[in-house]
C-alpha cells in the first residue's frame, strides 16, 4: 500500500491529473469496495460459464483456422455457434462477422421471423433510435411497414415499470412478435433486470402462447449471471463490438435462440436453401474467441467505470442515471452536466485520456438522424467500438453526456479521471468541493 501510494499517483500527476482531482477520486473509490467485489464475483462466474462452454463444445486450434469462399464446412464457424448457444443456454446460434452490427442482428431477427400481415409489439416503449427505420416508425427503404407488417408500442408508466394492462390489450391475433430492449439505450427509462425481463416474459406467455420473443440485448450481456435467454426469451440479439466482443472483435454480431428462429435468419441472412452451411470466416474466428473468452472481465471493467462516474459526478452534485448506488443492468452511464461547457469538456477529456487519437480535440457535428449537433469522444481500436471508452451527447438541454466502456478498469478510471480534470481547470465544477 505504501508503495503503491507512492507510485502511482506520480504517475498519474504525470499524465496530467492534478493531486487535487485524484485525491477527491481517490476518496470516492475507496467506498466503492465492496461493489467492486460483487462486480468481481460475477466476472468470475461468467468466466467461469464462457470458459465451461469452451471446454464442452471442444474448442481447438483448429477452430481458428480460415475458411474462404462459400466457407462449407467451417468447423471455427460451426463450433463457436455452438459456445455461443452453450454460454447462452439456448438450442442453437448465429455469429457472423457478415452480421455488421447490433441493428442488422435485431433487423435480422425481425424480417426473418415476422410475414405480411403480422404485428410487432413493443411493450418496453419507444425502441432503440435505429430501429424506427427498421421498424418503419420513421418511414424508411426496405423497413417492415413496406412488408405489411404492422408495428405496435404501448409506452412504461411514468415510473419506469411495465404498464401490464395495457400490454394485454395490445396483443390480439396478429401479434406474433414482441421485442423487448433490455438497456436504455440513450434514454432515460430504467434499463431492466433479467428478473424483471422474465417477469415479463411470463406474462406475455400468459396473454398469448405462442409469441415470439426476442430481447435486444445490446450492452447487457454478462452484466449478471444470468441472460434473458434462460427465462424464456425465444431469440436474443447482440453487437460484437459491445460486451460480448470483449473488445477484440473487429466486427460482428449474434443471434441466439430457439433452432426454429435461428433457422429463419440464417435464411435470410445468407439465402433460403443455403441457410447456416455457408459464410467464409476469412481469419476472423480467433478474436471472435478469445474476445468472448474475455469479455466478462472487460464487462467488468466497464461496469466499475460506470460505477466510479456516477458516483465521482453525483458527489459533486450532477444528476446522474443510473444513480451512484443502484444495481447495474447495462454498462451505460448518464450524467446530466447542465451547460454545453461542461459537456465539451468532459468529452475532451475522455478523448485525452484514449490511447488512440489522444492528441485530437472532439467536435460537435450535425449526425444524421438527430436534430441537433452530437459531441463524440472516442479514440478506440475498432471503429464505433462502444465497450471501448467512449462518451456522447446532444449538444441540448440538459446537456446529458452518455458514457460507456473501458477495456480495463484503469483506462475507465483515467478517463473518468481526465473528464474531471478538464472541468476542474475550466473552473466548471461546484466551487470547494474539490
Ligand atoms: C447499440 C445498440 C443497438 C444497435 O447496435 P449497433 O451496433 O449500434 O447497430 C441496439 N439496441 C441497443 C439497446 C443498443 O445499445
Amino acid at each position: 500500500m505504501g508503495k503503491e501510494s507512492s507510485i502511482i499517483p506520480t504517475q498519474y500527476e504525470a499524465l496530467g491529473i492534478s493531486p487535487e482531482v485524484l485525491k477527491y477520486a481517490q476518496a470516492i473509490e475507496q467506498n466503492l469496495s465492496e461493489r467492486f467485489s460483487a462486480i468481481d464475483e460475477t466476472a468470475e462466474y461468467n468466466q467461469l460459464k464462457v470458459l465451461g462452454a469452451m471446454r464442452r463444445k471442444k474448442v481447438s486450434a483448429a477452430c481458428f483456422e480460415s475458411s474462404s469462399g462459400y466457407g462449407y464446412d467451417d468447423i471455427g464457424r460451426e463450433t463457436l455457434e455452438k459456445v455461443y448457444a452453450a454460454v447462452f443456454q439456448t438450442e442453437d446460434a448465429l455469429v457472423r462477422p457478415q452480421i455488421t452490427c447490433g441493428t442488422q442482428a435485431l433487423a435480422l431477427a425481425l424480417m426473418s421471423n415476422l410475414r405480411p400481415g403480422d404485428e410487432l409489439l413493443s411493450p418496453v416503449g419507444k425502441p432503440y433510435d435505429t430501429l424506427e427505420e427498421v421498424i418503419g416508425i420513421r418511414p424508411s427503404r426496405g423497413s417492415l411497414a413496406e412488408y405489411q407488417i404492422t408495428y405496435r408500442q404501448v409506452d412504461l408508466l411514468p415510473d419506469g415499470t411495465f404498464d401490464y394492462d395495457a400490454i394485454k390489450n395490445a396483443i390480439h391475433s396478429k401479434t406474433r412478435m414482441v421485442t423487448i430492449q433490455r438497456s436504455k439505450g440513450y434514454q432515460t427509462r430504467p434499463s431492466f433486470s433479467v428478473a424483471q425481463i422474465a417477469e415479463l416474459i411470463a406474462f406475455l406467455r400468459k396473454c398469448k402462447d405462442d409469441l415470439i420473443i426476442l430481447v435486444d440485448n445490446c450492452y447487457g450481456e454478462f452484466v449478471e449471471t444470468e441472460e434473458p435467454s434462460q427465462y424464456g426469451a425465444d431469440l436474443i440479439a447482440g453487437s460484437l463490438i459491445k460486451n460480448p466482443g470483449g473488445g477484440l472483435c473487429r466486427c460482428g454480431g449474434y443471434l441466439a435462440g430457439r433452432a426454429e428462429y435461428i433457422a429463419q435468419a440464417a435464411a435470410r441472412l445468407t439465402s433460403p436453401g443455403l441457410g447456416k452451411e455457408v459464410g467464409a470466416s476469412l481469419g476472423i474466428m480467433r478474436e471472435f474467441y478469445q474476445g468472448l473468452f474475455l469479455a466478462p472481465v472487460v464487462t467488468a471493467g466497464a461496469l466499475k467505470g460506470a460505477i466510479f462516474a456516477a458516483n465521482l459526478y453525483e458527489k459533486l452534485g450532477f444528476p446522474v442515471i443510473p444513480n451512484g448506488s443502484e444495481t447495474r443492468h447495462d454498462i451505460i452511464q448518464a450524467v446530466t452536466l447542465g451547460s454545453k461547457e461542461r459537456l465539451l469538456a468532459f468529452c475532451e477529456g475522455i478523448q485525452a485520456a484514449a490511447p488512440v487519437d489522444s492528441f485530437v480535440t472532439p467536435e460537435p457535428w450535425d449526425m444524421p438522424g438527430y436534430d441537433s449537433p452530437v459531441i463524440m469522444a472516442a479514440g478506440a481500436f475498432v471503429q464505433g467500438s462502444s465497450i471501448e471508452l467512449s462518451a456522447d451527447g446532444p449538444l441540448r438541454e440538459p446537456y446529458a453526456v452518455y458514457f460507456q466502456g473501458g477495456l480495463t478498469w484503469y483506462h475507465a478510471k483515467f478517463g473518468i479521471l481526465m473528464s474531471l480534470q478538464k472541468l476542474y481547470e475550466k473552473n466548471l465544477v461546484p466551487k470547494g468541493l474539490i
